[in-house]
């Protein structure tokens, strides 16, 4: 891996604390954590940027992972946050959390309210055009989640190569609010469209978009960045046996699509020649916000618990790649 001072990938680890039926069931709590940036999983290191210990807060991770890239969005250049793990593993609670909770809202909203604090403390020839989209992939198809009726869309690129999504709905917004309602529709459009929503999140990747265009009135100049917030499908493996028709589709999919992500960030870190954006939908769609003149941050997303120590150590080892 490159110098991590000047590599734009990072990959951090947050580990959640032990739930109430996990206590009750009698499960150990496994990691041990060693400084900042490694932890023990039964006697093997696992190598971050930084790992995050169980009783962090929202708003430490916030600080420590987020807060940075927002000034770098606001400069210019664009940048994806992932959160990667085993379902029920921490992913949501670290990209949205509560959302109108102050103190337990996850990135996601903190994001929000500093882009907007940010602009209302900027120079007033500064003129702000901020518009949002939010989609899903669900069984390699893009449902836009800002309007039911668009459950098909595809991947197409402009007359620069920037890869889209077409037709996709862009809302434009002008206060914290109004990012919040958008946020509030597409997650209640998602749950009306299934029957059980904790299976669906499980095996669908949710994107949020924030596009920011600013010009600066008096010499005209523009620029513009983007930040892609990504909470992907549940990393866990769907037993061999038993699984059969959507299932089996959903668990290959989520592999196909995860293992892809994989090789194109470790690709990127190492510094290769080619990096393969186009063996899956999503890297093709972040194409332009992943690596080189990009900030890149994937969450790796861990339970404590004896009872997942198999997924955990997957977990934790996809991360080790992707460094
Ligand atoms: P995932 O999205 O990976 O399936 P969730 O984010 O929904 O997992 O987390 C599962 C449960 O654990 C939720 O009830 C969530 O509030 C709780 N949880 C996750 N991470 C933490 C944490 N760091 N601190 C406290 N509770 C957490
Ligand atoms: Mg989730």
């Amino acid at each position: 891996m490159a110098d991590p001072a000047q590599c734009s990938i990072k990959v951090v680890c947050r580990f959640r604390p032990l739930n109430s039926s996990e206590v009750a069931r009698g499960d150990k709590y496994i990691p041990k954590f060693n400084g900042h940036d490694c932890v023990h999983i039964a006697g093997k290191p696992y190598y971050f940027d930084h790992v995050f210990q169980s009783n962090t807060t929202q708003v430490e991770f916030y600080e420590a992972v987020a807060q940075k890239i927002v000034r770098d969005v606001l400069e210019g250049y664009n940048g994806t946050i992932f959160a990667y793990g085993q379902t029920s593993s921490g992913k949501t609670h670290t990209m949205e959390g509560k959302l109108h909770d102050p103190d337990m809202m996850g990135i996601i909203p903190r994001i929000v309210e500093d882009i907007f604090n940010h602009i209302y403390s900027m120079d007033e020839n500064l003129e702000f055009h901020i518009k949002v989209s939010y989609f899903e992939i669900y069984l390699d198809k893009i449902r836009d989640l800002l309007d039911v009726t668009k459950v098909n869309l595809s991947v197409h690129e402009d007359k620069n190569r920037v890869p889209f999504v077409k037709g996709c709905t862009e809302r434009f917004v002008c206060s914290p609010d109004e990012v919040m309602d958008a946020i509030d529709e597409g997650k209640n459009n998602r749950h009306v469209a299934v029957t059980n929503m904790n299976e669906h999140s499980s095996r669908s990747h949710s994107i949020f978009l924030i596009h920011i265009k600013q010009e600066n009135t008096q010499t005209e100049q523009k620029m513009t960045g983007k930040l892609y917030l990504v909470d992907l499908a549940g990393s866990e493996k769907v037993g061999k046996t038993g699984a059969e028709g959507t299932v089996l589709d959903e668990a290959k999919m989520i592999n196909k699509s995860l293992s892809s992500l994989g090789i194109v960030i470790s690709a990127l870190a190492e510094g290769s020649a080619h990096i393969p954006y186009r063996d899956s939908k999503m890297t093709r769609i972040l194409q332009d916000s992943l690596g080189g003149n990009c900030r890149t941050t994937m969450v790796i997303c861990c339970s404590p618990s004896s009872f997942n120590d198999a997924e955990t150590k997957s977990t934790l080892q996809f991360g080790q790649r992707a460094k």
